[in-house]
């Protein structure tokens, strides 16, 4: 029996941390807090998280969901960090986490004869990169595509524009799902884990600047009530909150991190017939076109955003340059009406500052990731990507506990995720366990890709509840027991958690989840003994929520989209 993120496993969490001190405190709930939170428990630390809202509901919820060596950055010859990638990316797919990691192959359209022999040498360095990296490379390799081959393979494409392609596999992660995994894994390793409790201060040893922190001061925002949490270090992963956090001790600020708006479109995958995805240039960055299941991700923007970091919201115009740029490639144009599913995400951009003079020691790690550490008894960590999350984490412990007498080494190269294990084997079962749940070959691959070897524990389930083995109404694409999972074993507490994070149906349906809204709280309301009025509070929590992303995305500017965003505030 694995550990759950139950609500039990909260209380006894904050109950845990706020009576005895911690080694490592770790403040937010995004990807690389949870590496660092595993990367700690695994060494035999003492572990806290607290993640002032859902886990992953800042940026590792909205990115591409791609595990890549960010095939760009050959372009800015920055080979160590695109290699670093690979084999991060490699580990990720065949030892810690294959159940939730896939290969996915992508063309990259060459629109001159000349590219050919440019863009095939740098794919096959990135192959290279990957195939001598330190971990396999599970992929296949590149191939060159010609015309003929290409509207073969892309029927929708409009292939009179190019001269052919080279084909690539980059891999993709549902970016929630990893995190939340992540989470009970350090959980399952020893680690006290609460969402909804937010960092409002630090606990210093004395009154001066450079007093020593020994913790923090947090406030349970379920239970409405103020705590102190003592630890040796805290080490802060709070992304483009990291300013914020920063205030707390009184302008120490050793990052400046900007917070960079990128958007996605989700598609009907009949829309675009293609057997691949495809990766192009744009002005300023790459277009991604990516499979998802019975979807394409469109992606993305890179806007500079100032407004509310907690709901960024897509814009007209957002979805507008995303559509121009897509249907250039396109024989048939999508437009606003193919759009099922539309989700921003602020990328944390790092600005380095190491003033003259301060205590405290700034290391750039990579171009990607930096730590800090600007008083004694803090680390700050951000930047990075979600693929190189558990290489961020390692060096955040590891500055972390750099002046103790005893540094365990890191171990999470060897530690898989929970529901690694029995994966393999499950897989190789998957009919008989059809016949003996009575569920679909193909209900059983899609809980195969989510849970992994945990299919056991969705299973039982099903044993004891078999209405739990129906498609949740509204959206049938996943079964009534993966909402109840969702709260008992991942952490799940409102509605929207289940609709955004722990499933996508969000993203995935026309209707956004208004329709499974219902169905879904009431499945949630058995399983947390909510009331009426909570249960209904929830839904139409979650309808606002909608209705306020839909009209921002009919908004001209990010300031117009952002007044509509806002009108739907989180529910705790
Ligand atoms: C559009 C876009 C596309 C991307 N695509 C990719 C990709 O395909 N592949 C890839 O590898 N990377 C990608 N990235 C980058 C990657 O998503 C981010 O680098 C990564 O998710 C950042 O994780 P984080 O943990 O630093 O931040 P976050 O996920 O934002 O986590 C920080 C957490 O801290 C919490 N927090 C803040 N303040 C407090 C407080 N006071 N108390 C408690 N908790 C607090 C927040 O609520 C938040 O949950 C993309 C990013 C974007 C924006």
């Amino acid at each position: 029996m694995t550990y759950q993120l139950s609500p039990e496993h909260r209380a006894s969490a904050l109950g845990a941390m706020t009576t005895s001190e911690l080694d490592v405190l770790v403040v937010g709930g995004g990807i690389v807090g949870v590496g660092a939170a595993l990367d700690a428990a695994t060494r035999g630390l003492s572990v806290g998280l607290l993640e002032q809202r859902d886990l992953a509901s800042g940026t590792s919820s909205r990115s591409s969901k791609l595990v890549h060596g960010g095939l760009r950055y050959l372009e800015m010859f920055d080979f160590a960090l695109v290699k670093e990638a690979l084999e991060e990316r490699g580990l990720l797919l065949t030892r810690l986490a294959p159940h939730l990691v896939r290969p996915v192959p992508f063309l990259y359209p060459l629109e001159h004869a000349w590219e050919r022999p440019y863009v095939g040498a740098g794919i096959a360095l990135y192959d290279g990169m990957a195939m001598t990296g330190k971990y396999d490379m599970g992929v296949p390799r590149h191939k060159h595509i010609f015309r003929k081959q290409l509207a073969r393979m892309a029927p929708d494409i409009r292939t009179d524009n190019f001269h052919g392609a080279i084909r690539y596999y980059d891999c993709q992660v549902d970016d929630a799902r990893l995190v939340m995994t992540i989470a009970r894994t350090a959980a399952n390793n020893g680690a006290h884990v609460a969402t909804r409790t937010k960092v409002t201060g630090f606990l210093r040893d004395g009154d001066g600047d450079g007093a020593r922190v020994v913790g923090v001061r947090a406030r349970d925002l379920e239970g409405q009530r103020d705590l102190e949490i003592r630890a040796k270090v805290v080490i802060n992963a709070a992304g483009v909150w990291t300013d914020e956090v920063q205030d707390l001790i009184g302008g120490q600020d050793q990052l400046d991190v900007d917070a960079s708006k990128g958007i996605h479109l989700v598609v009907p995958k009949d829309r675009i017939r293609s057997e691949c995805g495809f990766i192009t240039k744009t002005e300023k960055s790459v277009l991604f076109v990516i499979p998802w299941d019975q979807f394409w991700i469109i992606g993305t923007t890179d806007t500079a955003w100032d407004f509310d970091l907690a709901h960024p919201a897509a814009s007209r115009t957002d979805i507008d340059y995303l559509l121009g740029h897509v249907n250039r490639l396109l024989k048939d144009p999508l437009d606003h009406r193919d759009v099922i599913g539309v989700w921003a995400g602020l990328r944390p951009l790092l600005k380095p500052m190491r003033k003259e003079g301060e205590m405290g020691e700034t290391t750039k790690l990579s171009r990607e990731h930096t730590v800090a550490n600007p008083v004694p008894g803090l680390v700050l960590v951000a930047g990075g990507k979600l693929t190189t999350y558990r290489v961020m984490a390692k060096d955040a412990v590891d500055h972390a506990i750099r002046e103790w007498v005893a540094r365990p080494a890191s171990i999470t190269e060897r530690v898989p995720l929970l529901g690694a294990y029995a994966h393999e084997a499950r897989t190789n079962q998957r009919v008989a366990l059809s016949r003996a749940s009575g569920l679909e070959v193909g209900v059983i691959d899609h809980l195969l890709g989510r849970y992994g070897g945990l299919i056991d524990e969705v299973l039982d389930l099903i044993r004891e509840r078999p209405e739990l083995g129906e498609g949740l109404s509204g959206a049938e694409h996943y079964l009534a027991a993966e909402v109840v999972y969702a709260v008992t074993h991942e952490g799940a507490r409102h509605l929207d958690d289940v609709l955004t994070r722990r499933t996508r149906v969000s993203i995935e349906t026309f209707d956004r989840g208004v329709q499974a809204a219902r169905p879904a709280a009431e499945l949630m309301a058995h399983a947390l003994g909510w009331d009426t009025v909570r249960t209904d509070d929830e839904v139409d929590h979650y309808l606002r929520r909608v209705e306020a992303e839909k009209q921002s995305q009919l908004m001209p500017t990010d300031q117009e989209a952002d007044e509509a965003r806002v009108k739907a505030p989180d529910i705790v």
